[in-house]
């Protein structure tokens, strides 16, 4: 369970950009809805520990998110929004270095990793190809195997569809169903059809506050 108690971030120039968010996330697909300037962005840094709240609490269960920020990059998988630009490596050499980085250092362990994830994610057959040369599609499900290493329980995806074709959203999304179930996904999006297809729960942010809260279904209504 994460829990973001009474969140506010103001940016150097004053914009308040989170205005006393708070949030209750169960393990599964959550959804942050919210229109562009809502401050979903903001909100999905501060949980992934890359910029520091001004003040309010941020827990995933025992971690003291912002006072223990490394504890949470331990267990943390994100995929930010402009995961985009990549060297003309391959993917298989890509998400070997980057399983090095996340500490997995042991050869076997490491080979093991990274054709585990390549398979996951269905870019086996395409793993000597160079990431930079990939579709939208592909590219976003080696984000998601980056974002798999070393098995994250807490999982932030941020604006995963933009850019995708129906049949890459649609890949994508069950992909990120079919791992969502045992650990906490939040998948922020402006885009009302990711969150209402997928996530059991959600939220709406607009204006830097959670402007409604719980099942799609009991939602879709008042959106
Ligand atoms: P969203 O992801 O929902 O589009 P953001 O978190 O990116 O929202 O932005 C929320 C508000 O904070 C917006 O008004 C945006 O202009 C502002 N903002 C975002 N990043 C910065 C920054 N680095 N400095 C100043 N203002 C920012
Ligand atoms: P198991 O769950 O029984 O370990 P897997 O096929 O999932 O079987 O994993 C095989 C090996 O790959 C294990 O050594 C495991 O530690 C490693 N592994 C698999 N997935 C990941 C991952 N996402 N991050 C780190 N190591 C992984």
């Amino acid at each position: 369970m994460l829990t973001v108690t009474n969140l506010v971030h103001v940016y150097g120039n004053g914009t308040r950009a989170l205005d006393g968010v708070s949030l209750e996330v169960p393990k599964g697909m959550f959804g942050l809805l919210g229109p562009n300037g809502a401050g979903k962005s903001t909100l999905m840094r501060s949980i992934a520990t890359l910029q520091t709240p001004t003040s309010g609490d941020i827990r995933f269960g025992d971690i003291d998110v912002v006072k223990q920020p490394e504890q949470l990059r331990r267990t943390l998988g994100y995929l930010p929004q402009d995961f985009g630009v990549y060297p003309r490596v391959s993917a298989y050499e890509l998400l070997d270095h980057m399983a090095v980085l996340k500490g997995v250092t042991d050869g076997k362990a490491r080979k093991e990793t990274v054709e585990t994830l390549l398979n996951q994610v269905n870019l086996w057959s395409v793993r000597k190809k160079a990431v930079a040369g990939f579709s939208g599609g592909m590219r976003q499900r080696f984000g998601i195997a980056q974002a798999l290493i070393g098995r994250p329980q807490l999982i932030i995806v941020d604006e995963p569809t933009a850019g995708l074709d129906p049949e890459e959203r649609n890949r994508f999304l069950n992909l990120l169903a079919e791992i969502g179930e045992s650990v906490v996904i939040i998948l922020s999006t402006h885009i009302v059809e990711d969150v209402a297809d997928l996530c059991p729960r959600m939220a709406v942010l607009a204006g830097g506050r959670i402007q409604l809260e719980g099942a799609p279904s009991d939602l879709m209504d008042a959106l």
